[in-house]
């Protein structure tokens, strides 16, 4: 939290591990910091599990009454989207990670996939064991999946790297649970993209306690290859977001 002067002390950054990431600007009362070194933008200190847990509890809108009200046109445009993954998921073994309501596990196992999704949200895992019974659903938190010691072929993640506190967990998490040789998708917001606001405070994306860090392409790539995997297609997208698909090395 920033009262005055901002924090002058630069700090270590969580993607290359130079000391030298320093204050870029005040939102919503968090501070942010970025490394001049590799690009990474965060939210520095990350709030605590109390904090993020709080907030999901309460101002999110997965925790409200009217979940997923147009369950019916997400549907077809999750059943358009999986299309481009069809050589990834059919007859393989798959984990949406970060899930939500279950519509692209869903649309993964009517293209021939044998699919599975976790999410850390109540209201969204009941849903999806609601309305895709056939499939498993876990509701736990990474540390906990990583112990079921399951592995997969394809990790399909979208949207959920921005609101972790750090990288680390997440990124042991998909070393440990994707197959040598195997692939992982990851969507989220882009902070190097040329339609991200030249004032950047003012990019709706940067919305702590929300969304806690920011990657750009570079630096995305340099975490990836950090955990043993390449880049594999980059998606690109019209919006400032990543759409990137990486490859995990055969060891
Ligand atoms: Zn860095």
């Amino acid at each position: 939290m920033s009262v005055g002067l901002p924090p002058q002390t630069p700090t270590e950054c969580p993607v290359c591990h130079a000391h030298r990431a320093s204050f870029a600007f005040s939102k919503q009362s968090y501070d942010l910091f970025r490394c001049p070194d590799c690009g990474f933008l965060f939210v520095h200190p990350y709030p605590d599990a109390a904090t993020i847990t709080a907030f999901y509890e309460t101002a999110y809108r997965g925790a409200s009454a009217d979940f997923y009200p147009k369950s019916s046109s997400r549907r077809r445009r999750t059943v358009w989207k999986s299309l481009r993954f069809l050589r990834y998921v059919r007859h393989k073994d798959v984990l949406d990670l970060g899930c939500g309501g279950g519509f692209m596990v869903e649309a993964f196992n009517r293209l021939g996939a044998r699919a599975s999704g976790i999410d850390i949200s109540q209201n969204s895992i009941a849903y999806a064991r609601q309305h895709v019974p056939r499939s498993t659903f876990y509701c736990e938190d990474l540390t906990t999946f990583r112990k079921r010691n399951l592995t997969f072929d394809f990790v399909f993640s979208s949207e959920v790297l921005e609101h972790v506190p750090g990288p680390d967990e997440f990124m042991a998490t998909l070393a440990a649970i994707t197959r040598p040789n195997g692939y992982v998708y990851i969507s989220a917001p882009d902070v190097g993209h040329h339609r991200v606001p030249k004032d950047l405070p003012s990019w709706a994306d940067i919305c702590p306690p929300e969304h806690l860090q920011f990657f750009n392409h570079h630096n995305l790539c340099l975490i990836f290859e950090r955990y043993g995997f390449v880049m594999h297609k980059n998606m690109k997208n019209r919006t400032p977001a990543h759409s990137v698909l990486f490859r995990r090395k055969s060891n």
